[in-house]
C-alpha cells in the first residue's frame, strides 16, 4: 500500500493532522469534521509510511462499539488482521493490563469485576453492616462519593480528616468498601483506572517496558477524559511518546461525572511542542442542520469558539412537532419512522435520542405497534435483565466459588427457603473470619452452628454448584450456558413467572445461549496471546459482559435505534429525532440548580443536533407520564434558541386523510381500542378554528381518511361532531 491510499478521502487540513511528524498533537474540531476518520488513518499512516510495529500502538476511544469499529476501519485500510492492536477504551485497555499484571498489581487471579447494580448492593451492604441509616444517607450518593474520589486519584486514606459529618461518614464507608473488595478481588470501574495507574507508578520497571512499547497513543473524544484518565495517559506518554488527542469542547458532556474540560489546555502545557490541528469543515450534516447546530452553541460563553461549514445541500428544514402527551409523540415518531421506510428507507438509519432512560419504554412500545424493528442502545441493556443476570451469577459461580456478589445474588434464587436470617447469619461468618460467603456458609454447616433445616439448605445449594462445576468441566461456553440456565432451575423459575413477562424471561434466557455461542467468535482481546497464560473462555465472556455493558446490544439486521443523548456521541444518522425537547427534561432540573450545568445541557443539544446527516425532527409534549404522575412543562428553550427559518412547525392538516394500516400488537392479540389521530389529521387537544363555530379544542375523533369525524369543543357553542372531509377546520397553533 502506498501514500495515497493513507490519504485517500481526507481533505487537505485532514492530510496535514494524519501525516505530521512524530510528537505531540491536538485536534480540536466540531462534530462532523473528521475526527475520528482523521484518528483511524493516523494509525494506519504510522504502521504503513512510518514504519510503526502494530504492537507499538495504543488507541483509546470512547465505547468498546467505537473501537470495534476502529479495528475494522483498519483491518479494511490495511489489510490485516487488528486482533492484536491495543484499541479499546480506558476502561478496557486498563483491565487488560490488571489481568495481565495481576501479580504487581495485588490482586487475586479471578478478580472480578463490578458493575454498577454489583457496587451499590455492596454498599448498601456495608451501610448495614456499620449501622448507617440509609434514610439519612442514601446509598447511592454513597456510591457516588466512592467513584468520583477514585476518579480523583484518591484513595480513602488520602481524605483529609475532618469534622463534616457527610465527609466521615462516607470516608467510613469508603474504607469499608475498600477493604471488602480487596478481601473479595472485586474490582469496580472507576478501580480499573486507578489501579493500573498505581500499577506503573508502583513497578517502574513495568512502566518502562510499556512507555517504550507505546511510541505512539492516540485519544478520541478527548474533552471527555476525567483526572484518572488524564493522569494515567500522562504516565504512560513518559517524556517520549507522541500522543495525538482529537475532541471538541463543544461536546463535552461528562462534566457531571468528573471529566474535565481543563484537559485541552493542560495537554498543551503537559505535552511539549504540542502541534494544533482545527478542521472545520462538516461533512456530515446538511448545512441546515449545521447552521442550527452552530447557532445554539452560540449560546453557551464558555468555549474555544469556532464555526463549521459545509459545501453539501442545505437539505431540509428542521421539523418541530408539539404532541399533545408523550403516548402521542412516540405515535407521531413511529409514524414518521414508517413514511421513511416506504420511502425507502431503512430503520437502520434512524435514531431517536432522549435525556432520560425513562423515555424509551413509551416509544419501545410505539415501535413495536408499528412494527418497526429496534435496539435500545444503554438503558435496561441486555445483560442488565434480571433474568440474565442471574444466569451470569451461576456462571460466575461455576468459574469462581468465592464470587461475593454472584453467591448473593443467587442462593436464594430459585427460591430455596434460605431466609434473611440464616443469610445474615453467613454474612456475619463471612465478616468476623473475612472469608469469601461461600467459605463461611461451608464453615457454618461443618460447625453444625445452623439447625439442621438450615443446613440442609445452604448444603444442597453448594452441592449443586459443585455438581455443575463439575458437569460442565469440558463443555463449550454456550452448553455450559444452556445446562447452567436449566440445571439451576432459573428456566423453569423464570418461565413460571405470568404471561408476557415470563415469556420473554424465558426468551431472554435462551438469547444468552445464542450470545455465548457468537462470543467465541468475536473475542476481542484473546488475553491468552500475550501473557501466555490460560484465561478460560467463560472467564473472558463474564468480563466483557461487564466491561460492554455499556454499549453491547443484541445483534441482528437493520433497526431503529434509540438511546440516550449521552450514548450518542461520536455516531451519525441520516434522520435524527430529539424526543422531549421540554423544559425541565431537556434541559434537565438539575440543571437549573448548578451554574455550568445549563451549558453542559447545551452542549448535549449540540451533540444530538449533529448527529443528523438529513433530516432532524424536534418533538415535544404538551403533558407526559414521569414517574408516574403527569407533568405539563414548556417547550425547551433550545428550540427557541434556533433560528425560525432553519423551522418547520408541522401542519397536522397536511396529513389528513394519510391511510394507514390498522396497527396489531406483536404478540398478535388487539391492542386498546386507539383512536388514531395522526391518521385523521389532527391531535387530541389541538386549537382550531372554523368558519361557523369559532374556536375550539380536538376532544375526541375516530374512523380514518374520508370517514373521519372529530369532536371539537367550540367555546361559543359547545361540543360538534364534525366530518373532516366535508367541514372546513383550520389548525390553529
Ligand atoms: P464527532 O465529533 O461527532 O465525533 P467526527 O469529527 O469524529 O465527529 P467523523 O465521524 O470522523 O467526524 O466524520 C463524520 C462523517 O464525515 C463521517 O461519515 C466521515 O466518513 C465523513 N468524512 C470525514 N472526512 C471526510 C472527507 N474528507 N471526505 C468525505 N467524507 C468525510
Ligand atoms: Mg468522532
Amino acid at each position: 500500500m502506498d501514500v495515497t491510499s493513507v490519504l485517500d478521502g481526507l481533505n487537505e487540513r485532514q492530510r496535514e493532522a494524519v501525516t505530521s511528524p512524530q510528537g505531540n498533537s491536538l485536534v480540536i474540531a466540531g462534530a462532523g469534521s473528521g475526527k475520528t476518520r482523521v484518528l483511524v488513518h493516523r494509525v494506519a499512516w504510522l504502521i504503513q509510511i512510518e514504519g510503526v510495529s502494530p504492537n507499538g500502538l495504543m488507541a483509546v476511544t470512547f465505547t468498546n462499539k467505537a473501537a470495534a469499529e476502529m479495528r475494522s476501519r483498519i483491518e479494511e485500510l490495511l489489510n490485516m488482521s487488528g486482533q492484536t492492536l491495543w484499541v479499546g477504551t480506558f476502561h478496557g485497555l486498563a483491565h487488560r493490563l490488571l489481568r495481565m499484571h495481576w501479580q504487581e498489581a495485588g490482586l487475586p487471579q479471578n478478580f472480578q469485576i463490578l458493575d454498577a447494580d454489583d457496587q451499590l448492593r455492596l454498599v448498601k451492604r456495608i451501610m448495614r453492616d456499620q449501622g448507617i441509616d440509609e434514610q439519612k444517607w442514601p446509598a447511592r450518593q454513597a456510591v457516588w462519593f466512592i467513584n468520583s474520589q477514585k476518579d480523583e486519584g484518591k484513595r480513602s486514606k488520602e481524605i483529609p480528616v475532618s469534622d463534616d459529618l457527610f465527609q466521615i461518614t462516607h470516608k467510613k464507608i469508603y474504607e469499608n468498601y475498600e477493604r471488602l473488595c480487596n478481601q473479595g478481588g472485586l474490582v469496580d470501574f472507576a478501580e480499573l483506572l486507578l489501579r493500573s495507574h498505581e500499577l506503573w507508578l508502583e513497578n517502574p520497571s513495568l512502566l518502562r517496558h510499556y512507555q517504550e512499547r507505546f511510541q505512539s497513543i492516540l485519544v478520541d473524544e478527548f474533552q471527555d477524559t476525567n483526572t484518572i484518565q488524564y493522569a494515567w495517559l500522562r504516565v504512560l506518554a513518559g517524556d517520549h511518546s507522541n500522543v495525538m488527542a482529537v475532541g471538541d469542547d463543544d461536546q463535552s458532556i461528562y462534566g457531571w461525572r468528573g471529566a474535565k474540560m481543563e484537559n485541552i489546555h493542560r495537554f498543551k502545557e503537559d505535552f511539549q511542542k504540542t502541534m494544533v490541528i482545527r478542521l472545520e469543515q462538516n461533512y456530515r450534516s446538511t448545512a441546515t442542520v449545521l447552521k442550527a447546530a452552530n447557532a445554539l452553541i452560540g449560546n453557551n460563553q464558555d468555549r474555544l469558539g469556532k464555526e463549521l461549514w459545509t459545501d453539501g445541500p442545505e437539505g431540509e428544514p428542521i421539523q418541530v412537532y408539539s404532541a399533545y402527551n408523550d403516548l402521542d409523540e412516540a405515535r407521531f415518531i413511529a409514524e414518521r419512522v414508517q413514511a421513511w421506510i416506504a420511502t425507502g428507507g431503512s430503520s437502520g438509519e434512524v435514531a431517536v435520542l432522549y435525556r432520560s432512560n425513562a423515555q424509551s419504554r413509551v416509544l419501545e412500545e410505539a415501535m413495536l405497534r408499528a412494527q418497526i424493528p429496534y435496539r435500545i442502545y444503554g438503558g435496561q441493556r441486555f445483560f442488565e435483565r434480571a433474568e440474565i443476570k442471574n444466569a451470569l451469577s451461576y456462571m460466575r459461580l461455576l468459574h469462581d466459588r468465592h464470587s461475593d456478589p454472584a453467591f448473593e445474588r443467587v442462593i436464594n434464587i430459585p427460591t430455596r427457603g434460605i431466609g434473611d436470617k440464616t443469610l445474615e447469619a453467613v454474612r456475619n461468618q463471612a465478616r468476623t473470619q473475612s472469608v469469601s460467603l461461600w467459605k463461611a456458609a461451608e464453615d457454618l454447616i461443618e460447625m453444625s452452628s445452623a439447625g439442621a433445616r438450615v443446613t440442609e439448605k445452604i448444603g444442597g445449594f453448594l452441592r449443586l454448584i459443585d455438581m455443575m462445576r463439575h458437569e460442565t468441566h469440558d463443555m463449550d461456553l454456550h452448553e455450559l450456558a444452556d445446562y447452567t440456565i436449566q440445571k439451576s432451575g432459573l428456566m423453569e423459575f423464570h418461565g413460571r413467572e405470568r404471561g408476557e413477562r415470563g415469556l420473554a424471561r424465558k426468551e431472554n434466557l435462551e438469547e444468552l445461549v445464542s450470545a455465548c455461542r457468537e462470543f467465541s467468535g468475536e473475542l476481542v482481546f484473546p488475553l491468552g496471546q500475550e501473557t501466555g497464560e490460560e484465561t478460560t473462555i467463560l472467564e473472558e465472556f463474564l468480563d466483557q459482559v461487564v466491561l460492554d455493558s455499556g454499549d453491547r446490544q443484541a445483534e441482528g439486521g437493520p433497526a431503529l435505534q434509540m438511546m440516550t443523548l449521552h450514548s450518542a456521541k461520536g455516531l451519525e444518522f441520516p434522520l435524527v429525532f430529539l424526543s422531549g425537547m421540554e423544559e425541565g427534561l431537556f434541559p434537565h432540573q438539575m440543571s437549573a440548580q448548578e451554574p455550568g450545568r445549563m451549558e453542559e445541557e447545551r452542549r448535549l443539544c449540540y451533540v444530538g443536533i449533529t448527529r443528523a446527516m438529513q433530516q432532524l425532527y424536534l418533538t415535544y409534549a404538551e403533558s407526559r407520564r414521569m414517574h408516574g404522575s403527569d407533568t405539563y412543562n414548556r417547550p425547551s428553550r433550545f428550540i427557541a434558541e434556533l433560528p425560525t427559518e432553519l423551522l418547520q412547525q408541522i401542519r397536522i392538516k397536511s396529513s389528513l386523510g394519510y391511510p394507514k394500516k390498522k396497527s396489531v400488537s406483536p404478540s398478535g392479540g388487539s391492542i386498546r381500542p386507539l383512536i388514531d389521530e395522526a391518521a385523521i389529521g389532527l391531535r387530541m387537544g389541538q386549537r382550531v378554528r372554523h368558519a361557523k363555530f369559532g374556536e375550539g379544542v380536538v376532544t375526541q375523533a375516530e374512523g380514518s381518511g374520508e370517514r373521519a369525524r372529530v369532536q371539537i369543543r367550540f367555546s361559543n357553542v359547545g361540543s360538534k361532531w364534525l366530518m373532516l372531509g366535508i367541514a372546513k377546520i383550520e389548525p390553529l397553533e
